[in-house]
C-alpha cells in the first residue's frame, strides 16, 4: 500500500518518517517546501503537487493544524479540483490524524463516501517524540472494517489504538483528553506553588503526588520534561491547545451544558493569548499560576 502524508509539521514528519523506517512506501506533501525539503532526508519521497500524491496514494494520512484544513484538503474550496474529493479514487483511505472536529469528520466522512472513499478520524497524543518513535496513541471513530484494512499502518505508527465507535467520536475522545491535560496543567501548577509556599520543594511535592491519587500525565511527564528544568521543548505549541480547549468550549456550547471548573480553565486558557505567544510551548501556562516559582 503506498501511504501519502499531508502535512508535514512536528507530528506528520515524524509518523512519515516512522512508516517509512518501517518499510512502508511513503509519499509526503506539505504547503511548506522547507518542509519538503527535511522530509526527504528521512526515507519519504517528497510530492510537490497535491495531485500527484492523491493519485499516487492507496492510503492518506492527514496532519494538519484545524479541522477547517482538513476540510479543504478533503472536499476542496467551491468547484475545487484541488481535493481528495476531486481527485481520490475509489477505495482510497483517509486516515485524519488532526486534532479536529466531530462534525467537520462527519461532514467529510459522507462526502467522500459517495465517492467510494472512507475515513476514520484518528487523533493522537504522544506529540512530536512519540510520532518520530512510532509510540504514539489514536482514539479512533470509523467503521470496524476500515480500521481493520489500516490496523498494520495503524500499530506501526503506535502503542494504543483505541477504537470509540463511529466517525467523529475519535475527534470527541480528544477533545475530552485535552481539556483534562489543560486543566492538569493548572491545577498542577497551583498545587506544586502551594506546597513550595509552604516549604516544600517542588520535585518532592511532585513525587508525593506521583505516588498518590492525584497523579496525571502532565504530573508525571510534563513537569519533569519540560517545566522544572524551563526547558520547554515539547513541541506543542500554545496556539494548538488554546484550538484544543476552543473545541471543547464549542462543543459545550453545541450541547448547551454548563461544567463549572471547565469553563474556569476555558477563560484562563483564552486569557493567556494576552501573554502567551502562539508559537510559545503550551507548557508555559503554569507561569501565569505563579510568576516567583515559575
Ligand atoms: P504543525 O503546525 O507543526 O504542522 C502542520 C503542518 O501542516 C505544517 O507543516 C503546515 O505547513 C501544513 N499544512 C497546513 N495546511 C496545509 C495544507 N492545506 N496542505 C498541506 N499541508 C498543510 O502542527 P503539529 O504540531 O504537527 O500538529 C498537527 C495536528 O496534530 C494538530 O491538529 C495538533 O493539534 C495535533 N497534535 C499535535 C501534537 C503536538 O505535540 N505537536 C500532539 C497531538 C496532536
Amino acid at each position: 500500500m503506498n501511504i501519502g502524508v499531508i502535512g508535514l509539521g512536528n507530528m506528520g514528519s515524524g509518523m512519515a518518517a516512522t512508516l517509512a523506517k518501517k518499510s512502508f512506501p511513503v509519499f509526503g506533501f506539505d504547503l511548506s517546501s522547507q518542509a519538503l525539503e527535511a522530509i526527504a532526508t528521512q526515507g519519504v519521497t517528497p510530492v510537490a503537487q497535491f495531485a500527484e500524491l492523491v493519485a499516487l496514494c492507496d492510503v492518506v494520512i492527514l496532519s494538519l493544524p484545524k479541522a477547517l484544513h482538513v476540510e479543504q484538503v478533503c472536499l476542496g474550496h467551491h468547484q475545487s479540483t484541488e481535493s481528495i474529493l476531486a481527485l481520490g479514487k475509489p477505495g482510497l483511505i483517509v486516515i485524519d490524524t488532526t486534532t479536529s472536529e466531530a462534525q467537520t469528520s462527519r461532514k467529510v466522512a459522507a462526502e467522500l463516501a459517495k465517492q467510494g472513499i472512507e475515513f476514520l478520524d484518528a487523533p493522537v497524543s504522544g506529540g512530536p517524540a512519540g510520532a518520530a518513535s512510532g509510540t504514539m496513541s489514536m482514539v479512533i471513530g470509523g467503521k470496524e472494517s476500515t480500521l481493520a484494512t489500516v490496523m498494520p499502518i495503524l500499530a506501526a505508527m503506535s502503542t494504543t489504538q483505541v477504537h470509540i465507535g463511529d466517525v467523529g467520536a475519535g475527534n470527541i475522545a480528544k477533545i475530552a483528553n485535552n481539556l483534562l491535560c489543560a486543566a492538569h496543567l493548572i491545577t498542577t501548577a497551583e498545587v506544586v506553588s502551594l506546597a513550595q509556599h509552604a516549604g516544600v520543594d517542588a520535585d518532592k511535592v511532585l513525587a508525593g503526588i506521583n505516588a498518590g491519587s492525584g497523579r496525571s500525565g502532565v504530573s508525571q511527564v510534563n513537569f519533569a520534561k519540560w517545566i522544572l528544568n524551563d526547558t520547554y521543548n515539547s513541541g506543542f505549541t500554545m496556539g494548538l491547545m488554546r484550538k484544543d480547549v476552543g473545541l471543547a468550549q464549542n462543543l459545550c456550547e453545541t450541547l448547551n451544558l454548563s461544567l463549572p471548573l471547565s469553563e474556569t480553565v476555558m477563560d484562563l486558557w483564552r486569557q493567556s493569548s494576552e501573554s502567551l505567544a502562539d508559537n510559545e510551548d503550551f507548557n508555559a501556562i503554569v507561569k501565569l499560576s505563579d510568576s516567583q516559582l515559575y
